[in-house]
């Protein structure tokens, strides 16, 4: 059995840390909307005097400039636990609804209760904001949490550990530090929730590994989201938009501008306001965009070879080079690189990128666009740059897609009262605000039926011919 070590408990059992939340999960059943809303106002607290810290982990995991690290990692969260604040006492109160006639005489309502126990695995990616993201929703539903973030970056997995030892007892929320074997050791525990955030790969691991205990999941995955540029978008506009959803965090983003649809008769627009945003963003002295403090770098040297390879292999069956493609393995740097004349040979086409490399395709209608969507998996999100708005519903009518976002991209990450999260293999369940809440609630549907009132005589035997008059 693994264990997990804390600096007040040097050698914990990880079946022992589950039975004791376990435990804790029955008290905090019952716990007021107030009690919970000081769980997360520990966390905010923690945040604001820890700052510096959470921008330097990032820093040293993959070099990640401090304002994305504010404007990605530490608002998204602090975000949450305001709207979670606010909101929590309504999203928490029973909800009545109407009695059909056949139930006259009853009332029905809706019952958020704790799921109890749950498992947050997360990703590397936003390693802080998709860690305590979850988190919130957990403690806002009332749950306890073991949490196993990546191994990938270990500056901020370890400054989680030290923040939840900090802030909760283990029986409460407990971090266990590891790689797959541990993440395997939990998967066997049977936990009312698992949230788990990652490749659409390690989620049907986690999901076959759920089935085992009946464990409710929400997977939050990825895939390849597209972007359509009808004929009518501003393109000047779009282009700004999708190089900083694409290029934030040095394209290292499960909802980033995965490749482009550009109507045909609009290519070479769209690359050359493209450039002009790559240069005002990322270039503006230029000095080169390597030199850039706005520029995150990739994660690990296994990324960077894959990525790289992307771009050879993509060059070596035919794509052309419209902008950057310089890469520097000492530094993990990869240029932001826009890719044309790609086809579905080419690895670029075929796997998420997660990178900041580009794919630029063009189409002669609307109705190949989407057939060309609908001929891949369905991704986590969507985005249409356009200003026809018979061709915006049709986009929406007739593709699938987690979210989708009309003329921006990656933004509604940032609105709380959508449901976030894909569909099918991009994911399963959502998240954020009242949809993280209900992620980790059972709703508990309770009928009221009054004493001595027996409207339902009806459905009793002798059966006789009555049975015959309710259809
Ligand atoms: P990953 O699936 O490799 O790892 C995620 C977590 O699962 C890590 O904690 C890892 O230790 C654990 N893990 C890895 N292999 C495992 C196994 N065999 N069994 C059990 N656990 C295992 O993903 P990643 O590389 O960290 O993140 C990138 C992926 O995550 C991309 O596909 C991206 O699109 C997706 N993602 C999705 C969202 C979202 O909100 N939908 C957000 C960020 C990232």
């Amino acid at each position: 059995m693994l264990s997990h070590q804390t600096k007040e408990n040097p050698v914990f059992n990880i079946e022992q840390l589950f039975n004791n939340q376990k435990l804790t999960s029955l008290v905090w059943r019952d716990s007021s909307a107030s009690e919970r809303i000081d769980r997360l106002k520990k966390i905010t607290a923690w945040i604001k005097e820890h700052q510096q810290e959470i921008r330097d982990a990032l820093m040293s995991d993959f070099g990640k400039p401090e304002a994305e690290t504010d404007l990605s990692e530490i608002f998204p969260v602090t975000a949450e636990i305001n709207h979670s604040i606010k909101n929590l006492k309504k999203w928490m109160k029973p909800k009545s609804v109407s009695t059909p006639l056949p139930m006259l005489g009853t009332s029905g309502k809706i019952y958020f209760e704790p799921k109890g126990t749950s498992l947050i695995i997360s990703p590397w990616n936003y390693p802080f904001n998709l860690t305590i993201g979850p988190l919130i929703s957990a403690l806002s539903a009332g749950c306890t949490a073991i949490i196993k973030p990546s191994e990938l970056t270990p500056h901020t997995s370890k400054l989680v550990s030290n923040m939840i030892t900090d802030l909760f007892e283990p029986n409460e929320v407990a971090v266990v530090l590891g790689e797959v074997e541990v993440s395997t050791e939990l998967l066997k525990l049977p936990f009312d929730h698992i949230f788990f955030t990652g490749s659409p790969a390690v989620g049907k691991i986690v999901m076959k590994a759920a089935s085992e205990n009946l464990s409710s999941v929400t997977l939050e995955l990825g895939g390849k989201s597209p972007v359509i540029l009808d004929e009518d978008a501003d393109f000047k506009d779009a282009a700004e938009k999708i190089v900083w959803g694409k290029f934030v965090n040095c394209g290292q983003t499960c909802i980033a501008p995965d490749y482009i649809l550009v109507h045909e008769s609009q290519r070479e627009t769209l690359l050359s306001e493209m450039k002009v945003a790559l240069q005002k963003m990322y270039d503006p002295d230029y000095k080169g965009i390597e030199k850039s403090p706005d520029m995150a770098r990739i994660v690990n040297d296994k990324h960077f070879k894959r990525l790289t390879g992307i771009i050879e292999d993509a060059l070596s069956k035919g794509a052309a080079l419209a902008f950057g493609g310089k890469h520097s393995p000492h530094t993990r740097y990869i240029e932001p690189t826009l890719l044309t004349e790609v086809t579905d040979e080419m690895q670029v086409m075929q796997e998420e990128i997660f990178g900041p490399i580009l794919p630029i395709q063009t189409y002669s209608t609307l109705e190949k666009a989407i057939a060309y969507v609908n001929s891949k998996p369905k991704p986590l999100a969507l985005y249409y740059f356009g200003q026809n708005s018979e061709n915006t519903s049709k986009t929406l009518r007739e593709t699938s897609s987690g979210n989708a976002v009309i003329n921006d991209c990656v933004l509604h990450f940032l609105h709380l009262g959508l449901p976030f999260g894909g569909v099918n293999t991009s994911g399963i369940g959502k998240s954020h605000g009242y949809h993280g809440f209900l992620a980790f609630s059972n709703e508990k549907g309770v009928l009221k039926q009054r004493v001595g009132l027996n409207n339902v005589t009806l459905l009793r035997p002798p059966y006789g011919i009555k049975a015959k008059q309710i259809i």
